[in-house]
């Protein structure tokens, strides 16, 4: 994990808790739809726009540049992935972090405690625009 937040950090150009969040979502995601990275159905669709959607980039393969990355300025933390080849699909909300962690603190835990501390797992609420 630390591997895949160092690696999104070179593409992104700091390392920080959202990016922690795009890359764990990221990484979960792939786990839950039992995908590989840089396929071509693959889709996300997020619900706002912020430092995690360069980890999602970086290890969904999911991207503005290929189409397959979509924003929807909702407001949430959270993201809809979607595998268009099997139709599976599942959405990944950031629970808020407690208080007084430092920023090392967070990253640590949103990179690493169980899954449930992190997200809220649930179904899709945004499908693809484009088909
Ligand atoms: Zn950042």
């Amino acid at each position: 994990m630390r591997e895949l937040f160092e690696q999104a950090g070179q593409f992104h150009g700091h390392l920080c808790p959202g990016l922690a969040i795009g890359v764990r979502a990221a990484a979960e995601a792939l786990r839950l739809l039992d995908v590989e990275k840089g396929g071509k159905a693959l889709y996300c669709v997020a619900e706002s726009r912020a430092c995690y959607l360069d980890g999602i980039q970086t290890v969904f393969g999911t991207t503005i540049g290929n189409g397959a990355l979509e924003v929807r300025e909702e407001g949430n933390a959270a993201f809809n992935f979607f595998d268009r080849a099997s139709e599976k699909q599942v959405r990944l909300e950031a629970l808020p972090l407690p208080e007084g962690l430092s920023r090392e603190e967070k990253i640590e835990r949103l990179l690493y405690a169980p899954m449930e501390d992190v997200f809220l797992v649930g179904q899709a609420r945004f499908a693809p625009t484009k088909a």
